[in-house]
């Protein structure tokens, strides 16, 4: 078989983090009860006009900024008209002509080095309402609190070429932004959408193949697996020296495959024209300056401190800092009087994998800061050993445990009586007297055994070091 090679290119929604939603003063709050954030703009009533919120023009030009775009000081507002009942105006207010940003790039960090990412155009628009199919009484019915939500739209150059590529790429916008406090960028709740441009070319050919586009991908799991099943698609069709189709493509993650939804349509089917209700908007460089220097600290430059201040890894600065939320958790830790390098095994270590396991992401641990501090404390004072503090840090995860009344209450204190320790040593040497012999012999490693004796003994509330010592004391007298 020939090789091919997959060229990818991304459409991301994002959904702002602005509390009104782009044109009217009403909510953009997730999750309320339908229809209750909802205003003659929003609904498109006939005679309501729309007045441009502030915050989205300045959240726009902090993601653009961020992603090295250029910005169009003078931009417009365009209609994009479509029929659905989840628009009532029956058209889009969207940008086309004049976007906020374009030509910027996002930087990867892959595993083989570096590597940039074109950013075709940023650009500000309003999302629409969501239907909701009921299978109960066979209808759908239609919740306006999302029409008017703002969004930008990341268009990418076609420049990625696999799945991981797609990943990371999904994965630095999402940090970014979360970093600049301008979305949450949630796949699951739909604050961050992204449709996948997919075609494949005969490795070495200098001109692209047709490409699809999918979507309804809610996960980055999804995305790959998605990512996946078109390729093979494609490559199944130009074997068979059968045309790619350009059209848009439903993903079924259920099933593992995708079926066409619609033709693609082109920018002409939508009609579009500058918004007559919207003055166009003159941005002043000052503004941009002013943007610019607020711009936080991002994960880059953050995980850079984090190695030449605290000494970490790149490997676990990296992962500290991959999500906003949890390189908070890091510095408050340490602003709790944590030491950042244990702070950083807990977070890195136990954190992780435990985020890990019930597929949640840094901003929902349920524990404080402090609390974590508190556990640390307490691990280095030598008042529980490791395999208790597990347990606490487990307790806290789950349940937001304070770790000192949990260790009160679960009596994992390492004992600190030496009598206790030492007669227990001794009852565990008598009993293995073959452990003994070996250890005479000269196998070191048979103290290991007798220390995890002692533990069970003791019901895991010896510390490792001391029980260690206890032994080798009654062993050398012996
Ligand atoms: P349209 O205006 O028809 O939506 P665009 O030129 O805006 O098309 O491209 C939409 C997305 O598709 C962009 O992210 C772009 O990178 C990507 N794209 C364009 N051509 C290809 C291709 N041949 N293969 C893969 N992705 C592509
Ligand atoms: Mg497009
Ligand atoms: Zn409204």
């Amino acid at each position: 078989m020939k090789q091919y090679e997959t060229v990818i290119g991304l459409e991301v929604h994002v959904e702002l983090a602005t509390r009104t939603k782009i044109f009217c003063g009403c909510r953009t709050d997730f999750g309320a009860a339908p229809n209750t954030h909802v205003c003659p703009v929003c609904t498109g009533m006939p005679g309501s006009l729309p007045v441009l919120n502030r915050k989205v023009v300045e959240f726009a030009l902090r993601a653009g900024l961020a992603l090295n775009c250029e910005i169009n000081r003078y931009c417009k507002f365009d209609r994009k008209n479509y029929f659905y009942p989840d628009n009532p105006q029956n058209y889009q207010i969207s940008q086309l002509y004049l976007p906020i940003c374009h030509d910027g790039y996002a930087e990867l960090d892959l595993p083989n080095g570096k590597k940039r990412v074109g950013i075709h155009e940023i650009h500000m628009e309003e999302d629409a309402g969501k239907l909701v199919h009921d299978e109960w009484t066979d209808s759908s019915l239609v919740d306006y609190n999302r029409s008017g939500v703002p969004l930008i739209e990341i268009v990418s150059e076609p420049d990625m070429r696999s799945a991981e590529e797609v990943i990371a790429y999904l994965e630095h916008l999402q940090s970014t932004m979360r970093y600049l406090g301008v979305s949450d960028c949630r796949l699951q709740e739909g604050s961050m959408r992204a449709d996948v441009n997919l075609s494949v070319r005969e490795a070495g050919s200098k001109t692209y193949g047709t490409r699809t586009e999918m979507k309804n991908l809610n996960s980055l799991k999804a995305i790959a697996r998605a990512i996946e099943g078109e390729r093979e698609r494609q490559i199944e069709l130009l074997e068979e020296g059968r045309p790619v189709v350009q059209e848009t493509r439903r993903w079924d993650d259920n099933k593992e495959s995708s079926h066409a939804m619609r033709s693609k349509e082109d920018a002409k089917d939508y009609r579009y024209f500058p918004d007559p209700d919207l003055p166009p908007i003159r941005i002043p460089d000052a503004w941009i300056e002013q943007i610019k220097a607020d711009l936080p600290e991002l994960k880059e430059a953050k995980a850079a401190r984090y190695q030449s201040e605290y000494g970490l890894s790149a490997y676990d600065a990296g992962l500290l800092t991959a999500d906003k939320a949890l390189a908070e958790f890091f510095e408050g830790t340490i602003a709790a009087g944590a030491a950042p390098k244990k702070a950083a095994n807990w977070l890195t270590g136990e954190t992780l994998r435990l985020l890990k396991e019930s597929e949640q992401e840094a901003s929902s641990i349920r524990f404080a800061p402090e609390s974590l501090a508190k556990l640390i404390g307490l691990a280095e004072r030598g008042v529980v050993n490791n395999r208790s503090a597990k347990e606490v840090f487990a307790a806290m995860f789950a349940e937001n445990a304070d770790p000192e009344a949990y260790v009160e209450a679960h009596g994992l204190k390492v004992e600190n009586d030496a009598g206790l320790l030492a007669e227990t040593a001794k009852r565990v040497l008598d009993a293995n007297p073959k452990a003994v012999a070996e250890y005479r012999e000269g196998k070191e490693k048979v103290l290991g055994f007798l220390v995890g004796q002692i533990m069970r003994e003791m019901h895991g509330k010896a510390d490792p070091a001391q029980a260690n010592e206890a032994l080798r004391n009654l062993l050398s007298k012996q």
